[in-house]
């Protein structure tokens, strides 16, 4: 649908909200004693700077970045995020929502000072119809509950990340990939209706029939267009055996190593099942594969033998074990396992990570392969943080990611074969972060890139990179005709910038 026709279906189903209890609007941007004053008439009860909960309420899980928020709210319902959203708007203030607050550049908090965030914890419920393998849950629910809740409502799954505490609302609305995605596609394909709150406070469903431009746009830049307060997906029956893999292939010389990455990209590229989720990891000395297959142990072997028979010199040491849904997700959420977020607090780190996705069609040359190794076992020895690489497998034979157009979704990268993680932390994960830090992990990147300068390498934005400008990040994010297609949706609407942040479209 034409752009001028979505937005006509926006209005007509728009449910206005808000008025009665806020003050009324004079046109002109006001600023924060405004919003403050609105929100609290609103009954919102704003959390501001002179409050003692502040401090803490402000913190992003990377802690390398702080930024002080405007005011920060924790709405009830779906009503009071549109109160709070209109109160912004009248002010002149910027809107952040904040899920679960993991944006490796603190964008739950707005990225940079002066923001309203909306935490949206209170909107947590989850409802599932396993008879018709949906479930609608609110976006203040993290994944860990999310998995709990579809599974214990008719033993349903659904593809995303293995971190618990990732929050559900930043995680769809950027993509959201983990090991079942090859199968099942990223977390954001299975959405088929959302609820969003827009930047004039009007509450609006999208999907694929109801404000076509508005859904193309959550799934994939989210924060740019308004705050979506829940999804309904489409579920899977959760796999009853699950068999992990971890094969460790260090300590190896750069030139072994680049001839077994080869052969995970051949792999990949070309014999791995879409039932097969993997990685190899890379970290100061160490490197090896790890994933899950989707299947019956008995069939195995037979899956990963073409990898096996293709490294250059076997594994080290192996383990292979077959686990239940609940027991997969818990190995791969590390820690001591729990999925379940409300008993523990969450954690943080300090850290940097940039990202780099290798197309299907452009795969990774061994002179650049060649280059990175030899950063990695040169400046990876002695560099003073705490680094990890991942190479996730994405595409080859089958990829349900790929099988969506590129067209389809906001998250337009649909050709990518794997992508790379290059994450750098302070060795205790504390602050402060080591003033190289950035550099070593530009360094890990530029190593490839400077081998294949004319490859148009993406990046994910789930990794976000607050190192880009906003033109860097849209290209790599998105692609150009993805960002020119999303520059008109969001000049209709959100001409005012509210959903604003560095990188936001519109920037
Ligand atoms: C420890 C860790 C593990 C991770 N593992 C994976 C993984 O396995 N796979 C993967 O794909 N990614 C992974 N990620 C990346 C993760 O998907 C992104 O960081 C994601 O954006 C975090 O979402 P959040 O809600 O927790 O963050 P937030 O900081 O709350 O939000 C992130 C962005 O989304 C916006 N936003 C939040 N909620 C909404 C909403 N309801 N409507 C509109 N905009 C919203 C925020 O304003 C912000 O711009 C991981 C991140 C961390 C820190």
């Amino acid at each position: 649908m034409a752009i001028g026709n979505s937005l006509s279906a926006t209005i007509l189903v728009v449910v206005l909200v808000v008025g009665a209890r806020l003050p009324p609007a004079t046109g002109a941007s006001q600023g924060p004693s405004t919003l403050t004053s609105c929100l609290s008439s609103a009954n919102l009860h704003p959390v501001s700077s002179s409050s003692s909960d502040y401090k803490a309420d402000s913190l992003a899980f990377n802690r390398r970045l702080s930024y002080k928020p405007a005011d920060i709210v924790f709405p009830a319902s779906v009503q009071d995020v549109a109160s709070a959203v209109t109160c912004a708007s009248q002010a002149g203030i910027k809107v952040a929502a904040r899920s679960g607050g993991h944006s490796y550049a603190a964008n739950g908090i707005g990225g940079e000072d002066g923001s309203l965030v909306v935490d949206l914890k209170l909107l947590n419920s989850i409802k599932v119809t396993a008879s018709t393998q949906t479930a609608q849950f609110g976006t203040g629910i993290r994944l860990g509950d999310l998995a709990l809740g579809l599974f214990n409502g008719g033993k349903q799954a659904m593809a995303h990340g293995t971190c618990p505490y990732v929050g559900t609302g930043g995680h769809l609305g950027c993509g959201g990939f983990g090991f079942p995605s090859r199968n099942w596609g990223l977390a954001l394909d299975a959405v088929i209706k959302a609820q969003v709150v827009l930047a004039n406070g009007s509450i609006v469903t999208a999907s694929a029939t109801e404000n076509q431009d508005l859904f193309f746009a959550i799934r994939g830049a989210a924060p740019s267009f308004g705050i979506v307060t829940s999804l309904t997906v489409k579920t899977h029956d959760a796999p009853s055996s699950n068999v992990m893999f971890h094969y460790v292939f260090n300590p190896l010389n750069a030139t072994t190593a680049v001839n077994t990455f080869l052969a995970y990209q051949n792999y990949g590229a070309n014999s791995a099942p879409p039932t097969l989720g993997m990685n190899v990891e890379l970290d100061s000395g160490v490197f090896t594969m790890t994933g899950v297959y989707y299947g019956q142990k008995s069939d195995f072997a037979a899956v990963i033998k073409p990898l096996l028979d293709a490294v250059p010199q076997p594994p080290k040491s192996s383990s292979v074990k077959t686990y239940d849904w609940l027991g997969i997700l818990k190995q791969l959420a590390g820690g001591d396992g729990s999925l379940n977020t409300t008993t523990k607090a969450d954690t943080f780190d300090t850290f940097y990570a940039k990202s780099l996705m290798v197309a299907e069609d452009e795969h990774l040359t061994k002179a650049a392969l060649t280059s990175f190794f030899n950063y990695l076992y040169g400046p990876g020895t002695k560099s003073d943080t705490s680094w990890f690489i991942l190479a996730d497998l994405w595409g080859g034979p089958g990829s349900a990611i790929n099988a969506v157009s590129s067209t389809e979704t906001a998250f337009s990268r649909r050709s990518t074969l794997y992508t790379f993680q290059f994450y750098a932390s302070s060795s205790n994960s504390a602050p402060p972060y080591p003033s190289d830090g950035i550099s070593f992990v530009d360094g890990m990147v530029n190593s490839i890139t400077s081998e294949m300068p004319n490859t148009d390498f993406g990046m994910y934005n789930c990794y976000v990179d607050p190192q880009l400008s906003a033109a860097e990040a849209h290209t790599v994010y998105y692609g150009d005709d993805t960002t020119k297609r999303l520059e008109t949706i969001k000049s209709q609407l959100d001409p005012k910038n509210t959903f604003s942040y560095p990188q936001a479209i519109g920037q």
